[in-house]
């Protein structure tokens, strides 16, 4: 019988208590699946970064933390946890995360709100190019970038994708490294940001690559908010470099009431809601680590300390 600990914020125990209790009977592993049990006999730890749980030592019999975030960049640093660590890769997340990537860019795209915002009476003839004709850059190339980039590409976006590595992903045109960035930067009509909080990301969209994009490109950010320099993009912003802003992940969360992003009409701000995990198919991705660490199987999505993510 093994134990296992959901150490996420109490409010999501009713969420995934019965999808986990599920997909342990349907991977037919007997587990003591509960939100309280004595540090020493716990063997994984299903884990939300905002967690009350901050001190891993005391774990002593625990095999892996598996996340119920794609982003780790608040648990990663800490230096009390040396067990395996596993980051959230789950299809509903990545639907999620496609499905507002796209509705956002087809909004900018369209000039969707030229039409919503301007009922005044005046005949405005504009007609949006094809999407075969607009030029999309998505920046991180992962579980969702990639998706993303796929999906945007099936809608028939011109679509160059960035990563660290390099990438091979069918239809996308895939570059790595700093010239790679600097070229997926220079004409793009539409930047997306699906890169993951590390000190390597930080203000990666500075004034300098802002620069680089077509006048009036949009920046759709549902990655993490400390990838763009904030001043440098209120600033592309008021001189029209950059037409909008979607921005869905910041700094500062809540963002502050008095923040500038609130209040520029050329900015939409979204509570980061872009996507989220899904209880059930998450409960499956979770499911499958602990099978594997049972069944000595190396364990899927691990975060690479070195890296960040
Ligand atoms: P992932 O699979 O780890 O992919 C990260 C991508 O970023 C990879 O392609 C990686 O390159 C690239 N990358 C990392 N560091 C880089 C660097 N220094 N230079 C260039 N490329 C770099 O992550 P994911 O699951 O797609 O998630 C991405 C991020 O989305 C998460 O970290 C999280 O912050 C955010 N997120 C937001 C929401 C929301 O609701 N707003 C929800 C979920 C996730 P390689 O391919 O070479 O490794």
């Amino acid at each position: 019988m093994l134990n296992i600990l959901f150490a996420a914020r109490p409010a999501r125990w009713p969420d995934y208590e019965e999808p986990l209790r599920t997909a342990l009977s349907n991977a037919g592993i007997e587990a003591d699946l509960a939100t309280d049990i004595t540090p020493g006999e716990v063997d994984y730890i299903v884990y939300a970064p905002n967690s009350w749980l901050q001190d891993f030592a005391p774990y002593t019999r625990c095999k892996a933390v598996l996340s119920l975030w794609a982003g780790v960049e608040g648990i990663v640093g800490n230096t009390t946890l040396t067990l395996p660590l596993a980051r959230m890769v789950d299809h509903g997340l990545t639907q999620g995360m496609v499905e507002w990537v796209v509705g956002h860019t087809l909004r900018h795209h369209l000039g969707m709100d030229l039409h919503i915002h301007g009922q005044d009476g005046i005949w405005r003839d504009y007609a949006p190019p094809l999407a075969r004709d607009r030029k999309v850059s998505v920046l991180g190339l992962g579980a969702l970038g990639a998706a993303c980039a796929e999906a945007l590409r099936g809608l028939g976006f011109d679509v160059t994708g960035w990563s660290r590595s390099p990438k091979d992903v069918p239809g996308i045109r895939c570059l790595h490294g700093e010239e790679g960035l600097k070229e997926a930067l220079t004409g793009a009509e539409g930047l997306v940001l699906l890169l993951p909080a590390t000190p390597a990301t930080d203000n990666v969209i500075n004034a300098e690559r802002l620069a680089l994009v077509a006048p009036g490109a949009f920046v759709i950010n549902p990655g993490r908010g400390p990838l763009i320099d904030d001043a440098a993009l209120l600033g592309a912003l008021d001189t029209g470099q950059i037409g909008h802003a979607t921005l869905d992940v910041f700094r500062q969360e809540p963002l502050p009431k008095d923040h500038l992003y609130w209040a520029h009409p050329n900015v939409t701000v979204t509570p980061h809601i872009a996507s989220e995990t899904r209880p059930v198919t998450a409960s499956e991705v979770i499911v499958e680590n602990i099978r594997r660490g049972e069944a000595g199987e190396p364990f899927l999505h691990l975060v690479d300390r070195a890296q960040g993510y």
